[in-house]
């Protein structure tokens, strides 16, 4: 049995997880961020909290796995740089294996999502995969043959962060036009914001006191009801993932690509138009149609706990390798 522990920037959930994916305990509590002891402190909890509510002794536990957003160092086990945890050169490692007594194990938690997904999910067993992950922020990672491929720096599948507009929207990296300012969760409300300001009638206006509180969710609720302004802006984001989609796919030669995040949600409206957009690229790009076929595009089947088995799978895929090793 292993812990998986998702930190996010707002909440940290954890679990108690087998080899086959089954979840024994889920807690989630709320990440504290004013320092990063602070933060561990809150981490090391979790995973007490989530032994605690297994019901299962101590002694059973062979490790814990922790996907962090931001940039990880895995074999030196330090949170390089983490904006939203304010974390800098945190040892996130050394200080929870003497404070939990456990074998621990981090990775950035795309790269952990994409672990999760061929160890439990839609890419079970597949090992040329492209995971993307579209939530509040946009990032791919990538598996090839069976490894993941963090890069020479640890930036590959930065897809988020790669100008798709040329001097289009600004982006928190300090470029313009990224995907992750035209199609992430933040940039599809500001969209629907802008438009409303400009005096632009939509469902949007009635489902919130003030429209700078619109999220993505609101959105979908809106295009769901036929809204014309919620279905422009998920049509225009969707048609910039879609050539996301295809890019990954040209680039890595991939079996299978898997959504994953808050925005990914099989059958929602963002998602459709996504595979419509898709579609479009196999009917124009003659590679791209090898590489890629419709049932070769799937959403996680791990919903709410794709972050959590996506962390143990850090542990449980290390022990595999070990096996392999010993065999
Ligand atoms: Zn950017």
């Amino acid at each position: 049995l292993v812990v998986g522990v998702d930190v996010g920037g707002t909440k940290i959930a954890a679990g108690v997880v087998d080899e086959q994916g089954q979840v024994y305990s889920r807690v989630k509590q709320p990440t504290y961020t004013s320092s990063p002891e602070v933060t561990l402190q809150c981490i090391a909890a979790a995973v007490n909290e989530a032994i605690a509510a297994a019901g299962i002794d101590r002694v059973h536990i062979g490790g814990v796995g922790l996907g962090i957003p931001g940039k990880v160092d895995p074999e030196q086990g330090i949170g390089v740089l983490s904006v939203n945890l304010g974390w800098r050169d945190v040892p996130v490692r050394n200080w929870l294996e003497d404070a939990l007594g456990l074998p621990c194990a981090i990775e950035n938690d795309v790269r952990a999502a994409i672990l999760g997904e061929s160890q439990y999910g839609a890419g079970r067993g597949v090992s040329n995969l492209v995971y993307l992950s579209l939530g509040t922020g946009i990032a791919a990672s990538i598996l090839i043959a069976g490894h993941l491929w963090r890069g020479a720096h640890g930036l590959a599948g930065e897809i988020g962060h790669t100008v798709f507009v040329a001097d289009g929207t600004p982006c928190r990296c300090g470029a313009r036009g990224c995907l992750e300012a035209l199609a992430a969760g933040p940039a599809l409300a500001l969209r629907a914001q802008e438009e409303i300001r400009a005096g632009r009638a939509s469902l949007l206006q009635r489902m919130t006191a003030n429209h700078t509180d619109l999220t993505a969710e609101h959105i979908f609720a809106a295009a769901a009801q036929g809204d014309d302004l919620a279905s422009q802006i998920l049509s225009e984001a969707a048609s910039h993932i879609a050539y996301a989609i295809y890019l990954l796919a040209m680039a890595y030669d991939p079996q299978m690509v898997v959504l994953g995040g808050g925005l990914a949600h099989e059958g929602s409206p963002l998602i459709e138009a996504v595979r419509s957009g898709v579609v479009r690229w196999m009917e124009q790009a003659l590679i791209f149609r090898e590489i890629l076929d419709e049932q070769a595009l799937c959403v996680t089947s791990l919903q709410r706990d794709a972050g959590i088995l996506g962390a143990a799978a850090l542990i449980i895929a290390r022990h595999a390798v070990a096996g392999e090793a010993q065999r």
